[in-house]
């Protein structure tokens, strides 16, 4: 997701450390710190524009959530929502970083629950190692979370999703839930992103599945 190029948008998100942490590096371990208090914590890597993660935080005030992007231009749309909301959303912070550093800012087992939405699908077999579910990054993310840790991923590109079946399986890690059409009879729990409103809208379906890594 490439937003328009904001040039205010890297001033508006410095001058909200308490919601954009600028120094992740420097919280590993100690998350509940930042938080103030010891829920569990679930992240969501290309997080882009934050629908997802701050309807999760706000169905879920005993689960801490970060969401996780590259862009500024697209990070800075989350931001502005959080800033709206009138009591804030304290149970969720945003990070502008790169997923595959993600064994920099959190300690094995720090992050209870790893979230993929309409992960960027990166057609190209050469660039296969850019896509969030190849192997290397489910090495980064085994790094961070506990022994049968979850990851929960949707998309609307078949071709991702078969592909990311094979990457995890091959990974030896177990398919808990895999669903081929999750708006037919969508679950009353399930927060759409802004990928999945718009594909949806379409017709298309939407894939999902749980992955846990073995213990
Ligand atoms: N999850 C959102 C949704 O479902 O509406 C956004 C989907 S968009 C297709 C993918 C997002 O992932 C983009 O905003 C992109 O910048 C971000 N992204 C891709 N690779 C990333 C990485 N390595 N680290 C952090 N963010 C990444």
């Amino acid at each position: 997701m490439r937003s328009r190029f904001k040039p205010w948008a890297a001033d508006l998100l410095d001058n909200h450390p308490e919601i954009v942490i600028p120094d992740p590096e420097q919280q590993k371990g100690k998350w509940n710190e930042v938080f103030g208090n010891n829920q569990p914590l679930h992240i969501e890597a290309g997080t882009g524009k934050g629908r997802f993660i701050i309807g999760m935080a706000k169905a879920n005030p005993d689960i801490n959530y970060i969401g996780i992007e590259l862009f500024d231009s697209v990070i800075v749309t989350a931001l502005e929502t959080v800033l709206e909301q009138e009591n804030g959303v304290p149970n969720l912070r945003l990070l502008k970083v790169n997923a595959k550093k993600i064994a920099d800012y959190f300690e094995k087992g720090e992050v209870d629950r790893l979230y993929l939405n309409f992960s960027d699908p990166w057609p190209k077999t050469r660039h296969a190692k850019r896509r969030l579910t190849h192997e290397s990054f489910l090495k980064l993310y085994e790094a961070v979370l506990p022994k049968k840790g979850e990851i929960h991923f949707k998309t609307d590109n078949r071709k991702l999703f078969e592909y990311s079946l094979t990457s995890i399986s091959e990974y030896g890690m177990l398919l808990k839930e895999v669903s081929l059409d999750l708006h037919d009879n969508e679950p009353e729990w399930n927060i759409m992103t802004e990928y999945e409103e718009k594909f949806s809208k379409k017709g298309q379906p939407i894939y999902r599945m749980e992955a846990q890594f073995s213990g």
